[in-house]
């Protein structure tokens, strides 16, 4: 009998662990499996896995002695240091060529210093995002592998078997690109994700405080949204718990209390945004946003203080619906632009060659981002794959043109009505400074140079040649 029967090995049978190699069984290939704690092993092998091509193992060296070469072997214990110590403690077992694949949520800096290590001792390294939560793992997750290269061919057959697929059977998985790519991506899906949800919100409370809309009116509303341009996963779900009841008949939503929680990826997101200068403006108002409404004692006590506008919405509620509809589309539209050209610019000062098209598809399934939308951004980069900025692929320049005065006008009752939209209106701010010329930086070099001499460059001379004007020395 062949001791080296195994397709792949997997280490870390917590819950993602586990169903990970169940959905890899389920699509025949066969999973040798460890875990530190190794009575997990065999309760899983007399478990879930029993009768399923799955192999227990009791060391990394049995481990690694079950498997095909080259060998792969996938990572999934806690984010860290387990990471590392596992890759140690694997490193021994492993020859030239071998493939190490950690699909944790890895921060991505850890998955560029290990892809560059392992390189060096000629192991093939993978840092892959999984999205999808416990049952994705199982029935179909969203994956974004990144890294070394040479990997990627050992690897596809089995994570395009078991990723999510499109509607039109196509696998929400491919190359994401080199180094840390692929926990990168994920980290930018979650911060997007932040932003998703922050905009459907803002036109929740729109509704039920600016219209005085019902939660079945809402439900309604989100129903019918869920078929058009906004057809997407959390658009679907917003629905469903504007509809759900407690046994007394009232609204599970209405009794939630309004402070939100975060894991930090949306601010991890905003933070590698602020350290590479790009104005990914949207979801750093969702992650500030989660961050206000946390501050619900001090919210309540200012309620009682600080006083708003005495106006009350006196237009049409159903055209204001309508408008409410393309403002999130137009928003939406901006918040990916903005994730994009973050993902742009860390590629190039990283070298990564980014899959732009490829990640729109790999976001289509199994992630809590998913929606129709995606499409537009494939066929985007499909078209022009060195597209700087979606606002200005014609689908969605056009898109945004017809959204525009109905986002305008929810902006600006917004603001009259005092119901804070801060992602909807960071969309409109930063849509109106991304097709401005001429921005007041102008007058603020000018404020630079007169208290710091920090000079500038000026529009009747060349780029490069820096000026500074003694401001306080005339008249
Ligand atoms: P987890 O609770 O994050 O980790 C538990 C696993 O890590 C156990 O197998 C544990 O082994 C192992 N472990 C911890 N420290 C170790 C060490 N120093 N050496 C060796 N093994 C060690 O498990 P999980 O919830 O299944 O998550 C696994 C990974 O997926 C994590 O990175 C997590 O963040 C990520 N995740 C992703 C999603 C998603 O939706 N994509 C959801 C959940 C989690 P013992 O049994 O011996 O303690």
């Amino acid at each position: 009998p062949s001791l080296s029967e195994a397709d792949i090995g997997l280490i870390g049978l917590a819950v993602m662990g586990e169903n990970l190699v169940l959905n890899m069984a389920s699509h025949d290939f066969t999973v040798a499996v460890y875990n530190r704690t190794t009575s997990k092993v065999d309760n899983f092998i007399e478990g879930r896995a029993s009768g399923k091509s799955i192999i227990g193992t009791h060391s990394l060296e049995e481990l690694c002695s079950k498997l095909k070469r080259p060998r792969r072997v996938m990572i999934m214990v806690k984010a860290g240091g387990p990471v590392d110590a596992v890759i140690a403690g694997l490193l021994p077992f492993l020859e030239e060529g071998d493939i190490v694949i950690d699909g944790g949520n890895s921060e991505f800096p850890d998955s560029v210093r290990r892809t560059e290590d392992l390189a060096a001792k000629g192991i093939l390294y993978i840092g892959t995002g999984v999205s999808g939560g416990e049952e994705g793992a199982l029935k179909g997750p969203s994956i974004m592998p990144g890294g070394n290269p040479e990997a990627w061919p050992h690897v596809k057959p089995i994570f395009q078997a078991i990723s999510a697929k499109t509607d039109k059977g196509e696998p929400c998985c491919d190359w994401v690109g080199r180094g840390g790519a692929g926990h990168f991506v994920k980290m930018v899906h979650n911060g997007i994700e932040y932003g998703d949800m922050q905009m459907i919100c803002e036109t929740y409370q729109m509704m039920k405080s600016g219209l005085g809309m019902s939660n079945d009116e809402m439900h309604e509303v989100f129903a019918r949204w869920n078929n058009g341009v906004l057809d997407s996963y959390l658009v679907e779900i917003t629905r469903d718990i504007l509809g759900y009841r407690e046994d007394d008949g009232s609204a599970t939503v209405d009794v939630i209390l309004d402070t939100a929680g975060q894991k930090g990826t949306g601010k991890w997101t905003a933070i590698t945004a602020l350290d590479v200068g790009q104005p990914l403006t949207l979801i750093g108002e969702a992650v500030f946003a989660r961050c206000l409404s946390a501050l619900k004692d001090e919210r309540v006590a200012a309620s009682k203080v600080l006083n708003g506008p005495e106006v009350s919405f006196d237009g049409d509620k159903a055209a204001f619906v309508n408008d409410l509809e393309q403002a999130l589309y137009a928003s939406k539209i901006v918040s990916y632009a903005q994730g994009y050209q973050l993902m742009r610019a860390v590629s190039d000062e990283r070298d990564w060659e980014l899959n732009y098209g490829g990640i729109a598809m790999m976001w289509r399934g199994g992630c809590i981002i998913r929606s129709a939308f995606l499409n537009n951004i494939r066929d985007a980069f499909e078209k022009d794959s060195g597209l700087t900025n979606l606002l200005l692929d014609p689908f969605f320049e056009k898109a945004v043109e017809t959204a525009q005065a109905s986002w305008r006008n929810v902006v600006a009752t917004g603001v009259k009505l005092g119901i804070p939209l801060p992602a909807i209106s960071s969309a409109l701010c930063y849509y109106d400074g991304y097709r401005t010329e001429r921005l007041p930086a102008n007058l603020l070099q000018a404020q630079r140079d007169y208290f710091g001499a920090h000079t500038y460059e000026r529009l009747d001379k060349e780029r490069g040649e820096y000026f500074h004007t003694n401001w306080t020395g005339r008249g």
